[in-house]
């Protein structure tokens, strides 16, 4: 059992923290002055650790490298309303973490190690939660297997590392998305539904094929028929035909979004039918020629929700009405934040308060 106390703190000399314009903040670009590093060795989780952000040394023959075994998560801190730090649902994370792990034939890791590795860290590093309306901390923790070895094989040590960096609100941009009818992100029985590196490396090539024919993303089609639709990039996808709010069922070929599972939670107390099904392309080709497809959008942490513009079905370019406020992804991005920054009540005990 790690507790806190376990976890060794070395704190930095010097902030970088005066480096970053909080009103300017880009996606990705600044980490904050620490992360948390623990190692497994010998069957066990060991020497867990905060240390001033570094580059890592690694052997050129660490396994991760070369076979894939790496799995990450993403989740997000906010600054509440009366300057609290909350974080958004780090068990429902750490589930999924673990659910991929296991896929890959990583070690799990243990609930508090999880949790503490990262209240501790956002406790350490707090001046880095932006207060900015619609900005975060956003919170990577990921794990490589760091066996330092030639040749195929299921890696007997692993680094678990947590990372995190201020990100500002997303600018919805409204995204243009291409059915994919020949790649395929994720097959039955693949890999899909977890978090892991080749998932993401894989879905490149279509992807920037796709941008050259001017669209932002793929959406993708299920990898036996292409006939049903998955997701896109790193979300998963929610339609509204008239007042119904459908989303593909989960399945092994898609990612069981934190996101997607909250804003459904939320319809469900909100004048809207949901069906969790499959969706055909043919429906939503059928929804836009019947004039009944109302919104179309991307679920995920990063964006939370990313409005779709226009749809290419087959060479065909199917566009969206405008969204307002009035829409449903507009007023459940609200109730989100609401609960989140502390506006709303936290009905389901999604905040987890530092
Ligand atoms: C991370 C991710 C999502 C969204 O999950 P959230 O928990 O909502 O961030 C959806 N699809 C894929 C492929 C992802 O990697």
């Amino acid at each position: 059992m790690q507790l806190t106390s376990d976890i060794t703190i070395t704190k930095s000399s010097e902030s970088r923290i005066h480096e970053v314009d909080f009103s300017h903040l880009e996606f990705g670009r600044h980490t904050t002055d620490h992360m948390f590093v623990a190692d497994y060795k010998n069957g066990e989780w060991q020497s867990p650790q905060i240390i001033p952000y570094s580059n890592l040394s690694l052997n050129p023959v660490t396994l991760a490298l070369h076979y894939g075994q790496t799995v990450f998560e993403g989740m997000k801190a906010f600054r509440m309303k009366d300057k609290r730090v909350s974080i958004f649902r780090p068990f429902k994370h750490l589930e999924r973490f673990n659910t991929s792990l296991t896929r890959m034939c990583m070690p799990n890791v243990p609930e508090d190690l999880f949790i503490h590795g990262i209240h501790k860290l956002v406790e350490i590093d707090r001046a880095w939660v932006p207060s900015e309306e619609g900005s975060s901390l956003y919170i990577r923790p990921f794990m490589i297997a760091s066996e330092e070895r030639f040749g195929v094989k299921v890696s007997d040590e692993y680094k678990f590392i947590i990372v995190a960096g201020p990100v500002g609100p997303y600018y919805a941009t409204p995204l243009r998305l291409k059915v994919e009818r020949e790649y395929v992100r994720a097959a039955r029985g693949g890999t899909g539904y977890a978090k892991c590196g080749g998932n993401y490396g894989g879905a490149f090539l279509p992807t920037q094929l796709a941008k050259q024919d001017g669209y932002d993303q793929v959406m993708w089609t299920d990898a036996t028929e292409h006939k049903y639709i998955e997701e896109c990039g790193t979300m998963n996808l929610l339609f509204r035909i008239n007042d119904l709010i459908v989303t593909p069922t989960l399945s092994s070929s898609i990612l069981d979004g934190v996101t997607r599972d909250s804003i459904l939670t939320l319809a469900g107390n909100m004048d809207f039918e949901i069906e969790k099904r499959q969706v055909s392309v043919e429906e939503i080709s059928e929804a836009f020629k019947g004039n009944i497809m109302r919104e179309a959008f991307g679920a995920g942490t990063a964006a939370v929700v990313a409005p779709v513009q226009t749809i290419n079905i087959d060479g065909e370019d199917f566009d969206l009405p405008a969204w307002n406020e009035e829409s449903f992804m507009m007023q459940v991005k609200l109730k989100l934040s609401n609960i989140r920054r502390g506006v709303d009540a936290d009905n389901y005990e999604w905040n987890y308060i530092i």
